[in-house]
């Protein structure tokens, strides 16, 4: 369904949104067509504003929902991602993008974070009782996890060509590259190996397949 991101009624202003995809994890740092804004129940979208006299942002999490959206807490926000986060793990066998086996608990409970960008940080605890998963140990044993953030623009560059994609740090969930391929064929990645060394790297090589 479509929304208009400027009603949303959360007393904040401007257009800094960012959106967490409930199905599949994907993020999208910058929207696109932002009054007739396609999301699907259970995505949050995060509103920021930077308040006069201050430093820091004011973050308002929007929850979609079948009638419209309203506003969630964080631990409303971690609580909707866990359950996703189940419903994916059975559907796909793997973690979805972003996201990282942190630890399990003594009482059988399960963290995984999702960490999508730098500032944008979810530990979701999964306890058995809400799930109805007796051994959490066991249903995320070896799971790999999504590389590629299956989120894509809203507004793609059809004029010059131009695609992007973001891929996630193998070794640190919390850092994601950009890849971008030129309207030449060529293609970019804002790794440091890739930076640095001018050698493709396997975000690049992740995305030509
Ligand atoms: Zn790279």
């Amino acid at each position: 369904m479509k929304i208009d991101l400027n009603k949303l009624d959360d007393d904040l202003g401007g257009d800094w949104f960012h959106h967490i995809h409930a199905s599949s994890f994907g993020f999208l740092m910058k929207l696109g067509g932002i009054k007739n804004y396609e999301v699907e129940k259970d995505d949050i979208i995060i509103h920021k504003e930077i308040m006069e006299e201050t430093n820091f942002p004011t973050i308002k999490y929007n929850v979609i929902t079948d009638k419209g959206s309203h506003i969630a807490d964080k631990n409303e926000v971690k609580e909707i991602l866990g359950k996703s986060l189940v419903d994916y793990v059975k559907k796909n066998k793997k973690l979805p993008f972003a996201c990282k086996l942190k630890k399990f608990f003594k009482n059988g409970a399960a963290q995984i974070d999702y960490n999508p960008s730098q500032y944008e940080k979810f530990p979701i605890k999964i306890l058995p009782k809400d799930h109805g998963i007796s051994d959490l140990e066991e249903f995320f044993k070896d799971l790999k996890s999504e590389q590629v953030n299956p989120a894509k623009p809203q507004k793609e560059d059809k004029e010059s060509g131009v695609k992007q994609w973001e891929i996630a740090s193998s070794s640190d969930k919390s850092k994601v590259y950009t890849v971008t391929q030129k309207g030449d064929g060529s293609f970019t990645c804002t790794c440091p190996q890739f930076v640095f060394r001018k050698k493709v790297c396997k975000h690049i090589s992740e995305c030509k397949s």
